[in-house]
């Protein structure tokens, strides 16, 4: 059984992994356009989904039971539509981002924004780390693997904003740091019984869920319209399920 710490320290290694190979591939890649980052979010809200039904909340059933996943589902989509409307944040990924030039004003807010948006993922790699090595090693490498397209899509402003090559990777890396606290502290709570374990990773699929329909695919309906964001939705379940089959 791997401790608290060790559990924390792999989510934020898959976190910062994740987005800062995004803002690797970005800095290579020139600047992409608003359709290009769109269809990659879709594609990243895609896996997200993939990981809400068939991981967090069929294994929170597994341990817990129906009316556990249920209340969990419940808490996580409620705390996060509170946090949402009574915490000014920005999302890490609107595409007025990329256009805007007072970007490091905004900077407070957007960290709070990639904070409120990743502390869940690392929330759902600690209760799995909990539930089974298995599932919390499957949980980090998709997730770590959703942050590829995210940190593309933050590293896009930093960019535009006349960032230095060195300076977007290293910002883009840090964006996915809080999911090691999260990670940090779903282990602590998930150690407590096995009712708790299927409560939060319930929870941690109800607050993933609300940023998707919040987050995610509107920015990628804004950004490269439906079709794209359909098509790169489509693309993010097949590899999630195809993950989920594999491991
Ligand atoms: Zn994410």
């Amino acid at each position: 059984m791997m401790s608290w710490l060790e559990i924390g320290l792999l989510g934020m290694l898959a976190g910062v992994v994740g987005t800062g190979a995004g803002g690797l591939v970005s800095v290579f890649m020139g600047k992409p356009s608003s359709r290009f980052t769109g269809t990659i979010l879709a594609f990243a809200a895609g896996v997200m989904l993939s990981i809400v039904f068939l991981e967090l909340i069929e294994e929170a059933i597994d341990f817990s039971g129906y009316l556990a996943a249920i209340i969990g589902l419940s808490l996580g989509m409620g705390v996060f539509y509170l946090l949402d409307h009574y915490l000014p944040h920005h999302h890490p990924v609107t595409p007025e981002d990329i256009h805007l030039g007072g970007y490091l004003k905004k900077g407070t807010l957007l960290a709070l924004g990639i904070g409120l948006h990743n502390f869940p993922e690392g929330l759902a790699i600690g209760s799995g780390f909990i539930g089974s090595t298995e599932l919390g090693i499957t949980l980090a490498v998709l997730i770590g693997l959703h942050n590829i397209p995210e940190g593309m899509a933050v590293a896009a402003p930093l960019r535009a904003g006349g960032y230095s090559y060195l300076k977007v990777v290293a910002i883009t890396a840090l964006a996915g740091a809080p999911m090691g606290v999260g990670a940090f502290i779903g282990a602590a709570i998930s150690s407590i019984s096995p009712l708790v374990l299927g409560l939060s990773l319930g929870f941690a699929a109800g607050a993933m869920l609300y940023i998707v329909c919040d987050e995610l695919i509107p920015d990628a309906y804004k950004s490269a319209g439906a079709h794209l964001s359909i098509l790169g939705i489509f693309c993010g379940t097949v590899l999630g399920i195809l993950f989920t089959a594999w491991f």
